[in-house]
């Protein structure tokens, strides 16, 4: 697979799935994170044309860039005030993070019961029609190509996208972030999974988020204009309340001796974690790009997270002067015994598909001896806690969060 600068005018490439392609399209994106942004992010002006949005969530969401570098850059040139949409809009992304991380029995649930979902074959049968992009809404069978051609929509497309499935075309929420899942270059549990229970109806009770004709023509600039095609006034999603909230798991103290560090796709940026003056024995990756859906992962999004592992790996390889494989989870308690390590260290995988695997497979590194540490990052740590409630509620913490970025 290439990567290239998106162009789409016929054939898409990916934005390349590095660091310093992420930097770039930081930079180039900085001079506009002021008031182009506010006024502009809303507007989708179909793939491919300038858009006032920066791009920035594969390489945020694989921790290519770390929210706290990109909050920093955009405050140096437009200050907190001047930056104040765009900051909050990272602050989303941290806040559904942290609401997750207090409630992760939500993702279970919502694994076991996408997966009974996917038994009633009469719905699936639906459910792919409107996944191929064949069920005669115009706007909406152009949004399910784009999705699977670019691997990327614009924020208000997926909010426009999921109101429809859920309200218009009546199909169960699960099944649609599993179709998100399989193709996003973001793919993130907590955004995913949080955005459509938002867009159901069932995130913030009662409210569900209806997609309308005229706001749609708007924000198309006319592109479409689905009048009298939409159910504009839907009752929202009934769902089971979510679980209660917990306490997010401690950390232990960081372990000494031999150790093996695991890279992951939940964190490929090893900056920041302080590894200096640990005693790195063995390098590796873990490979889990087909673990994030229930349906088939599109090519392009497994390689895009696959090419992203390797890029991080061969750049810690070079540092560690270690060679760095790529691990399936069994192999993990072999390849660290093998270098002699005393216990494995990696960065805290937030909840979702990463997070379930490491637990997996620390059953198997225990009983080779080796205990699996995960470091977490400070800023992580302040912030998720305070996920408590409504954005709302944690969004009046920004300013206390804003001093404290490194
Ligand atoms: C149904 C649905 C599903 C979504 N699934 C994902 C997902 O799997 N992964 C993902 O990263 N985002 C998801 N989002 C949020 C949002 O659509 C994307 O983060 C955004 O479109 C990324 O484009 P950008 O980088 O140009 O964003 P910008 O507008 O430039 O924002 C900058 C950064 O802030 C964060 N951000 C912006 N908006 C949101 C938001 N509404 N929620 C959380 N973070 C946000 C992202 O990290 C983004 O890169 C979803 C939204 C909806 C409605």
């Amino acid at each position: 697979m290439t990567f290239n600068q998106p162009a789409i005018n016929g054939i898409f490439s990916p934005p390349p799935p590095t660091r310093e392609a992420g930097l770039a399209r930081l930079a180039a994106f900085i001079p506009q994170a002021g008031r182009a942004y506010a006024v502009g992010r809303n507007t989708d002006p179909g793939p491919g044309a300038p858009s006032a949005v920066s791009g920035l969530s594969p390489y945020l969401r694989h921790r290519l860039l770390r929210e706290t570098e990109v909050i920093s850059a955009v405050i140096a040139r437009h200050g907190a005030g001047g930056a104040e949409k765009f900051i909050q809009e990272v602050f989303w992304r941290i806040y559904w993070k942290g609401w997750l991380e207090l409630r992760p029995a939500l993702w279970t649930s919502y694994r076991q019961r996408l997966a009974a979902l996917r038994e009633d074959a009469a719905l699936m049968l639906r459910a792919e029609q409107a996944m191929r992009g064949e069920t005669g809404i115009g706007c909406f069978d152009a949004w399910a190509r784009e999705l699977a051609q670019t691997g990327t929509l614009h924020n208000h497309t997926r909010m426009w996208f999921a109101s429809i499935w859920c309200f218009t075309l009546k199909l169960p929420w699960l099944l649609g972030a599993d179709f998100f899942f399989q193709h996003l270059l973001d793919a993130d549990a907590a955004s995913n999974l949080l955005s459509w229970r938002w867009v159901a109806g069932c995130q913030t009770p009662n409210k569900p988020y209806i997609a309308r004709a005229a706001n749609i023509a708007h924000y198309t600039n006319g592109r479409f204009a689905p009048y009298g095609v939409l159910n504009e006034a839907p009752e929202p999603v009934a769902e089971p309340n979510p679980p209660a909230m917990q306490t997010l798991p401690a950390i232990d103290d960081l372990p000494r001796g031999k150790l093996a560090l695991l890279l992951h796709e939940d964190d490929l940026g090893a900056g920041g974690l302080a590894l200096s003056g640990m005693n790195i024995v063995a390098l590796g990756g873990l490979a889990l790009a087909a673990a994030r859906a229930f349906g088939p992962v599109s090519e392009q999004a497994a390689g895009w997270t696959r090419a992203a592992l390797a890029g991080s790996l061969s750049q810690a390889s070079r540092a560690y002067g270690l060679a760095a494989p790529v691990l399936a989870p069994d192999a993990l308690a072999a390849w660290a015994r093998d270098a002699g390590a005393e216990a494995v260290i990696t960065p805290y995988a937030p909840v979702g598909w990463t997070a379930d695997a490491l637990r997996a497979a620390e059953a198997k590194l225990h009983g080779a001896g080796l205990r699996l540490h995960r470091l977490r990052r400070a800023f992580d740590a302040r912030c998720w806690p305070l996920a408590r409630r409504g954005f709302f509620d944690f969004k009046a913490h920004i300013p206390a969060l804003l001093k404290e970025v490194p």
